[in-house]
């Protein structure tokens, strides 16, 4: 796993010299593991939660470590691209990002899992600003800040619409697929509500419609499989 992260990583961020002389070897490593971690733990919430939570444990507890594969598999895939599309865009942009994982929102995961709810803020893309030529800040703006937070959630549900050709033209997946969608919404859903540091507030306050769109689109992307 860490050796896919770190090809991964390696070609979309490698070339870009400035980042990897100014921060050295040791962030990287930092971020792959903080990566990896995240993506295990949100992997067992969303086993968890499917199996419902505690209330299903008597019942669905054999089903735990199938639907933890199966998790990690679909979650690993949708949580990663969502923090490496952020991270992207904001390189792209001339700034520094790096994503590091948030206790307190790993054990919420867990907390949350076990009432068949998956709390899914494991961390964040933290952005740092670009510097100029003498070391002076260039602020990011509201208009940029707003691109690099949509992006994650962009990521999700062009993802979740890659599940769902899956599921209608590959038959034969359709369980794996099925779930990708449902994840993949959720991800997009839960990061769009505007609230605190999640991706969805500083949306909103870029554009609206954007905001509404995407969230628009997760919701029936949710809905599809909920009903
Ligand atoms: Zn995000």
């Amino acid at each position: 796993m860490e050796q896919w992260l770190r090809a991964v990583l390696f070609i979309l961020f490698e070339s870009d010299k400035r980042v990897s002389t100014f921060y050295g070897d040791s962030v990287e490593k930092k971020e792959i593991r903080d990566l990896a971690v995240s993506a295990a733990v949100i992997s067992l919430a969303f086993a968890i939660a499917f199996a419902d939570g505690l209330f299903g444990l008597a019942q669905n507890i054999g089903t735990i470590p199938s639907l933890f594969i199966l998790s990690l598999i679909t979650v690993a895939i949708s949580f990663i691209a969502h923090e490496l599309g952020h991270r992207y865009v904001a390189l792209k942009f001339g700034h520094y990002a790096e994503y590091r994982m948030w206790p307190q929102g790993l054990f919420m995961a867990l907390l949350f899992s076990m009432f068949g709810f998956v709390f899914a803020a494991p961390g964040a893309v933290y952005i740092h600003p670009r510097r100029g030529l003498w070391g002076e800040h260039h602020n990011i703006t509201q208009r940029v800040n707003g691109i690099i937070s949509a992006t994650g959630p962009a990521v999700n549900l062009v993802l979740a619409a890659v599940f769902l050709s899956l599921l209608i033209f590959v038959p034969s997946l359709g369980f794996i697929a099925g779930y990708g969608v449902t994840i993949n919404a959720w991800l997009a859903f839960f990061n769009l509500i505007p609230f605190g540091p999640l991706d969805g507030a500083k949306v909103l306050k870029w554009h609206k419609g954007v905001w509404a769109s995407e969230i628009a689109l997760a919701v029936i992307l949710f809905g599809l499989f909920i009903l």
